[in-house]
């Protein structure tokens, strides 16, 4: 296995690898250098919501890179704009934007916004709750086993209970700057929020001054049966964090910035190559096509069906089948890692969420009869 043998001797040791080599991919299937195929509902860790290279986005990106490859924010530039006023117009209210590379900065990026906005320094994150890896967004993040190597992390974080308002009533107060919360837990084990419990934190928030954070890196961009998840509980948030899905593939984070958001100065915040035409443009043709085909109602409708399709599977290991459109989690009564590697044996590859859920982020272009064969693959290798 030599790219599994260069990778460990080559890499830094902070990835768990698996013993195949994924070399090609195309729509909702990946193969490994031995030429085997599977379904994918790894999809980059939920990355690919078009499924792998789309032509849209290849296209966009091929005749972006022939023209302008990297322009500085501090130059407009026509592709970035156009992204920008896209984003910007997504969702009423949400009409600022500024351009990241990944879900940690974006998350990052969110919490120096609502500091600089509010001048307060608390931000409160939930039990279980999964931000990032760079040190603000891991502040937030609840997994001890994330956390601890890298203490002291970023003073005056705290966590409340998700899915619990009065555990976050006890906490936020006049130095609260914000609450950043996921609609949907994904790394913390596919939990979806109650209407209440985020309605009664907006209402909080508000009350006393600070602002409504979600953090939409893994359930934005159609994956939970909506453009964004918060849109299934009619809030308004006030900062929204995006990544994982927006560029069809290609590296990106968004940070949207609603009216309760004080603008930027220049110099307080910024990023080398956040913007870029690429990304841009790989985000115009994601939008694109997610819109045109209508893509988070099929990840409504498909999700649904598999939900029930997996409920209906019969398994004494199996305590509980969640999530919410194509998120979504079997939380076993045991450890899922062997069950991962046997599902990857049957040609399906999933991943874990936690050390009891299985998790599936398949492309939203995935077919129903595609997810029939993960569901018959999962009554295969659970007893
Ligand atoms: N926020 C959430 C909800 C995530 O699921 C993730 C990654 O899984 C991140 C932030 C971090 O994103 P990235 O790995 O792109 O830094």
């Amino acid at each position: 296995m030599q790219w599994y043998q260069l990778e460990q001797r080559y890499g830094s040791g902070v990835y768990a690898q698996k013993d195949i080599a994924l070399v090609r991919g195309e729509g909702t299937r990946v193969w490994d250098d031995q030429g085997r195929v599977y379904i994918d509902c790894v999809g980059g860790h939920g990355v690919a919501v078009l499924g792998h290279n789309h032509p849209a986005v290849v296209e966009a990106v091929h005749r972006q890179m022939q023209r302008l490859t990297i322009c500085p924010p501090s130059y407009p530039n026509d592709t970035r704009a156009r992204c920008m006023e896209r984003l910007g117009t997504l969702v009423p209210g949400l009409n600022r934007v500024f351009l990241a590379n990944s879900g940690t900065e974006a998350v990052e990026g969110a919490i120096k916004f609502a500091r600089y906005s509010t001048g307060r320094p608390k931000i409160i994150a939930a039990k279980r709750g999964f931000h990032g890896r760079t040190l603000g967004a891991l502040s937030a993040t609840w997994n001890r086993k994330y956390r601890e190597p890298f203490e002291p992390l970023v003073p005056e974080f705290d966590h409340g209970t998700f899915n619990k308002l009065e555990t976050f009533e006890a906490l936020v107060d006049e130095d609260t700057a914000a609450v950043i919360l996921e609609v949907v837990q994904g790394e913390g084990g596919v939990h979806p929020a109650t209407t209440e419990f985020l309605q009664g934190v907006q209402n909080l928030v508000r009350e006393r001054g600070a602002l409504l954070i979600i953090d939409e890196v893994q359930t934005g961009m159609g994956r939970t049966g909506r453009l964004f998840a918060f849109q299934h509980h009619g809030i308004e948030p006030d900062i929204v964090a995006l990544a994982k899905g927006i560029a069809g593939g290609f590296p990106m984070g968004a940070v949207l910035l609603g009216p309760r958001v004080k603008p930027g100065k220049p110099g307080i915040h910024g990023s080398t190559f956040g913007g870029n035409p690429v990304a841009a443009a790989a985000c115009l043709a994601t939008l694109e096509v997610l819109q045109r085909e209508n893509l988070p109602e099929r990840a409504a409708r498909l999700g649904a069906w598999f939900l029930e399709r997996l409920r209906a599977i019969q398994s004494p290991l199996i305590r509980e089948v969640r999530g919410l459109g194509l998120m979504v989690g079997v939380e076993l009564r045991t450890k899922v890692a062997p069950y991962i590697q046997a599902l990857t044996r049957e040609g399906v590859l999933a991943l874990p969420a936690g050390l009891t859920v299985l998790r599936f982020l398949p492309p939203l272009t995935i077919s129903q009869e595609e997810l029939e064969q993960v569901a018959r693959a999962l009554e295969r290798v659970l007893p």
